[in-house]
């Protein structure tokens, strides 16, 4: 059997989060009635002129920036000829030969160009909508039409459907933290095709690749490629070969199926935008996109690791969701500077957005504050780790103060006393069995007992007390 290598480009269309179209002066909100955001440009009828979006252009040359990649000094605006039912004036306008931006690079994947284009207008079946479209028509929505698009390349870089998909994750991480778009797969705002080849082990040239179209989650994303990973090896291990063409992966089905065949660059026929200038790149705009940057998802990993001593797993992972990043920061600005900041990391990370759930906004749930001061609470001995979690349920479900949850709910941390006592002889009581299996040696056996007394103290009890005591009562 041949061991196959997979090659994996990913082509990522941005909507540019801009008060106006690309175009035209329409807003391109998203969710509105059908039809209620359009213009003669936008809809594309003949005679109309269009405008460049000086804000898409920025907002462009911030993404060039954080890319890393070159700006171009003049960019030029090119009609990609086509006609789709959602593209009835025939062509996009798109950029070819002078992008905003050129080659760059983010997390050791090349970026082969970023550029700016207006999108599609956007068809809905009567399948999808009975009230807007009849029960065997189709409506073209133009509220889409002329929505500010960058289009980001890579290079052929990625070897792994799970490559792809954490590299994704970490460009839309990036393009949130800079502000430029809702970057929400969902609604549509970030969207990703993938070109995906397979090559000897060991070859340098590239095969054959295929386009897979449009897909909108990240899991999708992962499951398409691999899907068509599969599919090309199956093809390439019985002799037969590849057509370059483009497929549509069906998540639910899991099957690929043909789309179009190969489209090359002379069939766009593409020319100038007879109707646009060229965009001249100023320093200023430079200097502009320059000082519009944040700190980037990247930078506070480095940052973290460097500055707080949390460790390369954690504070990717912390830096990688610009929401979780920027809570931990309000934390740990929030947190007594005695506290390590890797503790606090790990609470956040582990306990607090594991109650958080999957749909985010930790920041609503719970006080960057008050989890600073539970955590305190835990370091100084006042409350165990154990009462800590209590507290941080308290904290999501009815919110407060974590000193007056201690103080309500009795959590303070037993030491030892006769509470403490209480319990260790209850324990032994309750787990006679146990009780002589210690006396007899056997240290394992103080697992159960060591239990019973969590349980009788809510988890208030220090572990390492408990068993001195009970080895103590036991004469071991
Ligand atoms: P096209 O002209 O078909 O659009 P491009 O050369 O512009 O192809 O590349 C489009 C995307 O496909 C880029 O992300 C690129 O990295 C990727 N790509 C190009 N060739 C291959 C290949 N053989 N295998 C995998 N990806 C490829
Ligand atoms: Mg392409
Ligand atoms: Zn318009």
């Amino acid at each position: 059997m041949t061991d196959w290598e997979a090659v994996i480009g990913l082509e990522i269309h941005v909507q540019l989060a801009t008060q106006t179209k690309m175009f035209c002066s329409c807003s391109p909100v998203f969710g509105d009635d059908p039809n209620t955001h359009t213009c003669p440009v936008c809809l594309g009828l003949p005679g109309a002129l269009p405008v460049a979006n000086a804000q898409a252009v920025h907002l462009g040359l911030m993404i060039g920036l954080a890319l890393g990649c070159s700006l171009a000094s003049q960019s030029v605006f090119h009609r990609k000829n086509y006609f789709y039912a959602d593209s009835p004036k025939g062509y996009q306008i798109s950029q070819f030969d002078q992008p905003l931006c050129g080659p760059g690079n983010l997390a050791g994947v090349r970026i082969h160009r970023v550029h700016l284009e207006d999108d599609a207008a956007k068809l809905i079946h009567a399948s999808e909508s009975g009230r807007i479209a009849g029960a065997d028509s189709s409506t073209v929505d133009f509220n889409r039409a002329g929505t500010p698009l960058a289009e980001i390349v890579t290079e052929p870089d990625l070897h792994s459907a799970a490559q792809a998909r954490e590299w994704l994750a970490l460009l839309r991480t990036t393009l949130r933290t800079l502000g430029v778009s809702d970057v929400s797969m969902d609604e549509g705002s970030l969207r990703c095709d993938a070109n995906i080849s397979l090559r000897r082990v060991g070859d340098q040239t590239l095969g054959t690749k295929t386009e897979l179209k449009n897909m909108n989650s990240f899991r999708f994303v992962e499951r398409g490629i691999e899907a068509e990973i599969i599919r090309q090896r199956e093809l390439l291990d019985s002799g037969q070969t590849v057509t370059q063409e483009t497929l549509h992966f069906d998540p639910r089905s899991g099957s690929l199926t043909t789309l179009r065949s190969k489209e090359e660059a002379h069939d766009y026929r593409y020319f100038p935008e007879p109707d646009l200038l060229p965009v001249e790149v100023t320093e200023a705009m430079i200097a502009s996109a320059r000082d519009a940057l944040p700190e980037l998802p990247i930078e506070r990993a480095a940052r973290y690791v460097s500055e707080l001593q949390i460790d390369d797993v954690l504070a990717e992972r912390l830096a990688g969701d610009a929401e979780l990043a920027e809570f931990f920061d309000a934390v740990v600005e929030a947190a007594d500077k005695s506290i390590e900041a890797r503790v606090l990391a790990t609470w956040v990370s582990d306990d607090a957005a594991g109650r958080a759930g999957d749909d985010g906004l930790l920041a609503s749930k719970l006080e960057p504050a008050a989890l600073a001061e539970l955590v305190a609470l835990v370091d100084d001995g006042s409350i165990t780790t154990a009462a800590g979690r209590t507290v941080l349920d308290q904290l999501f479900e009815v919110g407060g103060s974590p000193a007056a949850i201690v103080s309500d709910q009795g959590l303070g941390k037993v030491d030892g006393g006769d509470e403490l006592e209480a319990a260790v002889d209850a324990a032994i009581a309750a787990e006679p069995e146990a009780a002589e299996k210690v006396r007899a040696g056997e240290q394992k056996a103080l697992g159960p007992l060591v239990g019973v007394v969590m349980k009788h103290t809510s988890g208030r009890a220090d572990g390492g007390e408990v068993r001195k005591l009970l080895l103590e009562r036991l004469g071991s």
